[in-house]
């Protein structure tokens, strides 16, 4: 035992082999052509644990260690992670390892890549229970550093969040167990993603696209794909759309992903064959036939033979089944904005402070002045949430949206109005607070299939993250792609100020830290890209953490000591930003993009690449780009691009409120806050314009990109991609789809847009 070729096992074998190595093995079983590939199963993790009697040592650090006591409890991870990850494995193991290596390698005849992915198991558990939690290593080769990357798999079963999920949840730490799966990396010609029935109607039609070279090139939106449209019932291909692929991504002899420009006759070339089609198409029904329900598949076509490299269900999420309209003679008690959509019925809990969250309970209204990062776990429980202050993009809208939970902000006196234990109703859609529990007319539940997401625009569709925890459910919005990852909400929630981790010689352990939150979201969306904008939180903000007593007291913060201005005074921090996303990029996830807030000189840029460089970050491997979010941005974009550029994001919520003089937070002025104000659609233009010209691309990660009457004009004026909140993407898409189309008939009709 020990080793289990992926050939040998199935869905059963998920004690042993972990749920990802018993799903590949179940696909491989029924004949779907999965790359080789073996599991080092969890009994292997015991053996090592106990033959280097580590087991009873970490048995002991863990006994009675309290999981809420977060200092403690990631010391002690550290602790366990830097003895597994520093302790020989018994030679049998080991050689065990290297010798199914050499075997996956003996085939090839050369030494192969391999991903190293960890999963946890447990009896009775099914593996998604612990999702998020492993570490995965891709782009692996030689012997040695396969041994390394099984090891780190191992340790990654004592991060923070896995013994604290499992203390949560009941588990005891020696019930758990971990398998790792090392499986060869294919090195794709022709690669896409197919839908096994139609998204959005589910009829039996098979949607492929395609494209030369690598996967990433259509994840990631570098090219645009061919679609072929195959309809199951007939057995014809219906629908064949021929784009013109420019470039390809392909992988070097040394593991490096590299962009290919492909000469015109090529580019225009048809992708897949009639008789590739069929083969995929076959595929698609063994799947879906065998999971019961239309799958969205990952493939790749290498040296001519067709491998399936990941199957999922097409993910649909139920729509809240309230959103319906109000009842009979009812009472509102407050209003303020909807800023998050659903209706939330539950007992108010007032709370001033973090320190009160635990008396939120489960399906509670949460009700505070301003939510902050340390309330996350508590808007988690709310059924709904309602602050005294805020607009459309503080924390409380921001986070609530990516939970999915209704809320509702800026109603200036709900802490005074509403009451512990008072029942009512809110609709974060209308922005109201109701007495009571409202009676609401159902309507039919709506499945929405989210990835109706896949209506194909040439303006693609991303989604903005700001909590970690968030990102499966982003990315289950179908987006191509995460246009704004905002750190700081991640840093606001970490027991101490930046500075002070530094001040306090643990750099090391902030850069972790970082390096933790940004490589769930980067994992997540793999091989999508994700743009992590650099830390920009206000002095205000900043002054309620540990350590961040020395905050300067500023009478206009949001015109203060914040954004790219501030890393580059404190450049120490800046460099651990950039120290986190190097980790990332070493272990092989170049879908991370790097974006400077608050630019207003074109010096910042310069200097915060000179520091990115210095750090040893390559930056031709990555993508790196600013927001324009003042007018000065604006109007130097020209400037700005000669320093060097991939791409920029327009930052309404800031370029509005530094354009109109309306502080965004502020819900007296709130009347007047206009994203579509000629003055800022002004600045708009011009630099998409500008941009247009230059070869670079132009996104919006504002909050208005979530309004379709915003994305319409920015569509028209040629902007590259949206990105908008978890909950409009869907209709995002639309919008952009519609606006698409309306362009295209126009044209054809000889009218202008
Ligand atoms: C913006 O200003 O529009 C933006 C996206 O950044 P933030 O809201 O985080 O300032
Ligand atoms: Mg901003």
């Amino acid at each position: 035992m020990g080793i289990l070729w992926l050939n040998e096992i199935g869905k059963n074998d998920i004690p042993l082999a972990g749920g990802k190595g018993a799903n590949l093995g179940e696909l491989l079983r029924n004949e779907i052509p999965v790359p080789n590939g073996f599991v080092v199963d969890s009994k292997t993790f015991i053996e090592f644990m106990e033959a280097t009697g580590i087991l009873y040592q970490v048995n002991d650090m863990l006994r009675g260690l309290d999981v809420e006591d977060t200092e403690n409890l990631e010391k002690t991870s550290k602790k366990i992670r830097e003895i597994i990850e520093s302790s020989e494995i018994p030679k049998v193991i080991e050689e065990e390892i290297r010798n199914a290596y050499r075997e996956l390698c003996s085939e090839e005849g050369e030494e192969v890549f391999v991903a190293v992915r960890s999963s946890a198991t447990a009896e009775d558990l099914p593996e998604a229970s612990f999702a998020g939690q492993q570490e995965t290593y891709l782009n692996v080769r030689g012997e040695d550093d396969v041994v390394d990357k099984v090891r780190k798999c191992w340790s990654s079963l004592y991060t923070p969040r896995a013994i604290y999920y499992r203390v949560q949840q009941g588990f005891r730490h020696d019930e758990v167990s971990i398998a790792v799966v090392v499986q060869k990396m294919v090195n794709s010609e022709k690669s896409g993603v197919m839908f096994t029935s139609h998204p959005v109607t589910g009829e039996k039609q098979c949607i492929i696209e395609a494209a030369f070279g690598l996967g990433e090139a259509i994840v990631s939106g570098a090219v645009s794909p061919d679609t072929y449209v195959y309809d199951r019932k007939s057995g014809k291909l219906i629908d064949v759309n021929i784009a013109e692929k420019k470039i390809m991504i392909t992988r070097s002899e040394d593991g490096e992903t590299v962009k290919v420009e492909l000469p015109p006759e090529k580019a225009k070339e048809r992708v897949l064959s009639d008789e590739e089609i069929e083969e995929l198409v076959k595929f698609a029904e063994l799947i879906e036939n065998h999971y019961g329900n239309p799958q969205d598949v990952e493939w790749g076509i290498e040296r001519g033979k067709v491998y399936i490299l990941q199957s999922r269900a097409i993910t649909t999420i139920k729509e809240r089944k309230e959103e319906k309209a109000v009842k009979g003679d009812v009472r509102i008690l407050l209003k303020g904005l909807g800023a998050s959509p659903g209706i939330g019925i539950g007992k108010v809990k007032v709370i001033e402070s973090e320190r009160e969250i635990s008396k939120v309970e489960e399906g509670d209204i949460l009700v505070t002045t301003m939510t902050t990062p340390d309330m996350v776990p508590a808007m988690k429980r709310a059924s709904a949430i309602v602050t005294d202050e805020g607009g459309m993009t503080c924390h409380a809208a921001i986070v609530s949206r990516e939970l999915g939970v209704p809320a509702v902000v800026g109603t200036k006196e709900a802490t005074k109005v509403l009451k512990d234990g008072m029942v009512v109703t809110v609709d974060g859609e209308k922005g109201v607070v109701y007495e009571g529990a409202v009676e609401v007319e159902k309507r039919e539940e709506k499945v929405e299939v989210q990835t109706a997401g896949r209506i194909i625009t040439a303006t693609e569709v991303k989604v903005n993250i700001s909590i970690p925890d968030g990102a499966k459910r982003a990315y289950a919005t179908g987006a191509d792609g995460v246009g704004l990852f905002r750190i700081e909400h991640m840093v606001l929630g970490l027991p101490k100020h930046p500075m002070k981790y530094i001040r306090d010689g643990e750099i090391e352990e902030y850069i972790q830290k970082l390096y933790e939150g940004m490589k769930e979201v980067v994992e997540t969306f793999y091989p999508k890209p994700v743009w992590i904008r650099t830390l920009d939180a206000p002095t205000d903000e900043f002054r309620a953490m540990e350590g961040g007593e020395n905050e300067p007291i500023e009478a206009n913060p949001m015109l203060g000591f914040r954004g790219i201005r501030r890393d580059l005074i404190e450049d120490i921090h800046f460099r651990a930003e950039i120290r986190a996303i190097k980790r990332l990029v070493e272990e092989g996830f170049t879908n991370v993009g790097i974006m400077i807030p608050l630019v207003t000189r074109v010096e910042e840029v310069r200097q915060a690449k000179r520091i990115i460089q210095e750090e040893g970050l390559d930056l031709s491997k990555i993508e790196f780009g600013v927001m324009v979010e003042t007018p000065a941005a604006a109007l130097i974009i020209d400037d700005i691009i000669d320093v060097g550029i991939d791409f920029i994001s327009f930052g309404t919520n800031d370029l509005t409120q530094y354009t109109l003089a309306i502080d965004r937070n502020n819900e007296n002025v709130a009347y007047m806050y206009d994203e579509t104000h000629p003055a800022v659609m002004k600045l708009i233009e011009h630099v998409i314009n500008a941009c247009r010209k230059r070869g670079v691309k132009t996104s919006i990660c504002g909050q208005a990109g979530s309004y379709p009457h915003v994305v319409e004009k920015l569509v028209k004026l040629g902007i590259d991609s949206v990105s908008a909140n978890p909950d409009a993407v869907q209709m995002v898409r639309e919008t952009i789809a519609r606006v698409e189309k309306k362009l295209i008939l126009n044209r054809l009709r000889g009218l202008d847009a």
